[in-house]
């Protein structure tokens, strides 16, 4: 098994983190946790497990987080234990290749995607659910960072790896690889746009035209056809992909966005001292799919009172905030992570098997979003590609893992 790891020790993180600032040669130099092993195929530890090979695994911002150690570690998540080996590469697509005996869903040849962390209470096969997994929103899980026995397992980033098999998911047969691959990030944008699901005439914004932005303008469209969205681009050829993939208005990052609201909304701009604007009126609801302190504190601003921010971009430190709207406007802030089971046409799904049933129906176009694929030998190549979208112009960068 041929497959992509970050060691996890501080020291590393450290060390990598500071030769960063000089050169991003360290990230993937021998001192960095990140690692590509040969080890032998480890096998199946349970008669409820699987082994999968990978075709095409994309890469998630995510990944990237960890990869590029940007995190701070006084940060919540970063107090739960860690595992010491992080596989990377969960966007994946790829074939059962073996399957234990007490295996009933799945058989040797059937395409799968990954449902999330082989950590929650479902995939150890707990009799009683947490609240959360009970509720289907695994990723919330209260026994994710309960001890657990840790076999090398592999990941998206690599040629296989194991997994219990009610932690995949069946593809379609009418869904390409190319297709596949998106699953993930449309579970996790249609999870957010359910997070907040915008009403009839409401005026929305999406802040960030990534992936996960684009497949969110689309969401939010499918769940409420009849709201209008402007999308926030940081490149014109970004802008240009929101207003195709369905966005009303589009503006630059660059521009200033208290006048576009101001333009776009009727809301009445208020200058006070040393550039502290404010405005009454606004959008409605705002998806920050950036999740940095200058968007997040933009965004709890160009909220109209008693509209809703959707924070749903991943980001690791510690941030500067006015959260002064949230009491001075009733600005409701509202978090996202990952994927969740909701009700769409009075049926319960997985936002995975929904993400799937839109793409099908053409709700959900995807067509432009892979613009990059490598074999995992250039992996450089493709995370560097996969950060630098002025001059490589990526949206989702993948992995290339059929057979050489
Ligand atoms: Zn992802
Ligand atoms: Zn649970």
């Amino acid at each position: 098994m041929r497959t992509m790891i970050l060691q996890v020790s501080v020291p590393r993180i450290l060390l990598t983190r500071l030769l960063g600032r000089i050169s991003p040669a360290a990230y993937f130099a021998p001192t960095s946790p990140l690692r590509l092993l040969d080890l032998p195929d480890p096998p199946l530890p349970a008669p409820d497990w699987v082994r999968v090979r990978n075709r095409l695994c994309g890469i998630c911002g995510s990944d990237l987080h960890q990869l590029f150690v940007d995190a701070s570690l006084d940060v919540a998540p970063v107090a739960l234990p860690s595992h010491q080996r992080i596989y990377l590469g969960h966007e994946m697509v790829g074939r059962v290749v073996e399957a234990g005996a007490g295996v009933r869903d799945f058989k040797i040849g059937d395409r799968v995607v990954r449902w999330g962390r082989a950590d929650d209470c479902v995939a150890r096969g707990r009799a009683e659910l947490c609240p959360a997994c009970a509720r289907g929103h695994r990723v919330l899980c209260e026994h994710a960072s309960d001890p657990r026995e840790h076999h090398p397992t592999g990941g998206g980033f690599g040629d296989s790896f194991i997994t219990p098999a009610n932690t995949l998911l069946p593809v379609p047969d009418d869904l390409s690889d190319e297709q596949a691959i998106l699953v993930e990030p449309a579970a996790v944008a249609i999870h957010a746009a359910y997070r907040r699901p915008a009403e009839a005439g409401e005026r929305v914004l999406v802040l960030g035209c990534g992936a996960i932005g684009f497949l969110l303008i689309q969401s939010i469209h499918a769940l409420q056809p009849a709201c209008e969205i402007t999308a926030v681009a940081q490149f014109p050829w970004q802008a240009d992909l929101a207003l195709e993939y369905g966005a009303q208005h589009v503006f630059l990052a660059s521009d200033d966005g208290f006048a576009e609201t101001a333009r776009l909304t009727g809301a009445k701009l208020y200058e006070g001292r040393a550039g502290n604007r404010m405005l009454l009126g606004g959008f409605d609801l705002i998806f920050d799919v950036v999740g940095i302190e200058s968007t997040l504190n933009d965004a709890l601003r160009w909220t109209r009172a008693g509209g809703a921010v959707v924070l749903v971009g991943v980001n690791l430190h510690p941030m500067r905030l006015d959260v002064t709207p949230v009491w001075y406007q009733e600005v409701d802030l509202i978090g996202a992570v990952g994927h969740d089971v909701v009700t769409w046409e009075g049926e319960t799904l997985s936002t995975f098997e929904l993400a799937m049933r839109w793409m099908q129906a053409g709700k959900l176009n995807c067509g432009k979003l892979l613009t990059h694929r490598f074999p995992l030998e250039d992996y450089r190549e493709a995370f560097l590609t996969a950060i630098d979208k002025r001059d490589s112009r990526s949206i989702k960068v993948a992995f290339n893992l059929l057979e050489r």
